[in-house]
């Protein structure tokens, strides 16, 4: 087979860049490991930053957004007895919108499929051949064992932090920084309201806390605790009550409304920053370059962001062979990754990102 663009990931980075590309007229390929259901029902992010929902408006994607999602004007920050509220738009001018990733990737995959978009779900085997050269390829193994080639101009590597695409690039060429927490979050979905209009971030001397929501009858929150944590051992009792206590039940007459859990697992706390972003053909977006820890809700906001410079560098460099946005790619998308990374990475990668900045 041969097309434009391969792209390696049907994640939210993936999906979002064969969409932009075909509207610049340029034709991809989607190879994804999972089932088309599993990429549909996987349950992620929830907050989308407004760069985000003007990137998906710019592209015509913002229509159920805009009618489901939840359009937030801050958050709460609280400590014991005292809870604050942070304007984002009185002080930035810009709002956040709880919309989940599996929304958004339902979107997604149905404005693709409309347009025709060609998807090769549960593949094994990718591999990425020929990077520096101009003659680059993927291989894989179809869903029938059969062994394809996919010859393409350029690859997207959009595979997460476990796919393959980061370790094609030569040891010799990237580098990374990485930091993993000594603690981790205990998040739960709960078939309920939330008890909160908006986000509520919580200091305790227990361990911190985060109410969050999904929809108007889904609520998701959070506990920190420690990264060996085995989600079993704790009861929905002993969660809700955690939860009440961290988040402040009863303060100021504020109450906590439990519900079913339909949902449990414990989260470790990394984050890991890699460049280049490019080597060659092969540009990274997304969670195969960078890793932050879900406290800041930045991950799919990133990779929508990648994607943003991504999709016109590629147009550029295949419709009319102008290669400067592709060259400067990975500096632009890493000064924004820089930005965030900086505030959670250690010093020496703080330090050398103050330098490129
Ligand atoms: C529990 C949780 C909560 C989160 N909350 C937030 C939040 O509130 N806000 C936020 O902005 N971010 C959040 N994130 C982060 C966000 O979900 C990710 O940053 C986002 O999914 C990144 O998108 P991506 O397309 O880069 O990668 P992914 O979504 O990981 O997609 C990569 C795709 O590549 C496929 N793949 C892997 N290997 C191969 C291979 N060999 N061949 C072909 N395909 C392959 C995978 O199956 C996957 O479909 C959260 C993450 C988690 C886990």
């Amino acid at each position: 087979m041969r097309t434009q663009v391969a792209i390696i990931g049907a994640g939210p980075a993936g999906l979002l860049l064969s969409h932009l590309l075909a509207a610049d007229g340029v034709e991809s390929v989607v190879l994804e490991t999972r089932s088309r259901e599993y990429v549909a029902a996987r349950i992620r992010a929830g907050l989308l930053e407004s760069s985000t929902v003007d990137v998906l408006a710019g592209c015509g994607l913002d229509g159920r957004l805009r009618e489901q999602g939840l359009e937030h004007r801050g958050i709460y920050l609280q400590w014991p007895e005292e809870r604050h509220h942070l304007d984002f738009v009185d002080l930035v001018g810009r709002s956040v919108w709880v919309y989940g990733q599996t929304e958004v990737t339902r979107d997604l995959v149905a404005a693709r499929d409309a347009a025709g978009q060609q998807f090769v779900y549960e593949i094994s085997d990718t591999a990425l051949h020929d990077l520096d050269g101009d003659c680059p390829y993927v291989t894989y193994v179809d869903i029938d064992g059969r062994e394809q080639r996919l010859d393409v101009d350029a690859i997207a590597g959009c595979d997460g932090s476990f796919g393959p695409s980061r370790k094609a690039i030569p040891s010799s060429v990237g580098r990374t920084w990485e930091r993993t927490y000594p603690f981790a979050w205990f998040g739960i979905l709960a078939d309920v309201a939330p008890s909160t209009d908006e986000l509520i971030y919580a200091w305790h001397a227990e361990g911190f806390a985060l109410h969050s929501m999904r929809s108007e009858s889904v609520s998701r929150l959070y506990l920190q605790v420690s990264p060996d944590t085995d989600p079993a051992t704790w009861s929905d009792d002993q969660i809700w009550e955690a939860l009440a206590r961290r988040l402040g039940h009863g303060q100021n007459g504020w109450e906590l409304h439990p519900g079913p859990i339909t949902d449990r697992s414990v989260l470790p706390m990394r984050s890991y920053v890699y460049e280049p972003m490019r080597y060659g053909q092969l540009f990274l977006a997304g969670d195969a370059a960078h890793i932050v820890p879900p406290t800041g809700a930045k991950g799919l906001n990133l990779a929508v962001a990648d994607v943003a410079l991504l999709a016109p560098a590629l147009a550029a460099m295949i419709n009319k062979g102008d290669r400067g946005a592709a060259d400067s790619y990975s500096d632009r998308a890493l000064r924004r990754v820089a930005l965030h990374a900086l505030l959670v990475v250690d010093d020496d990668h703080a330090a050398h990102t103050r330098r490129r900045l």
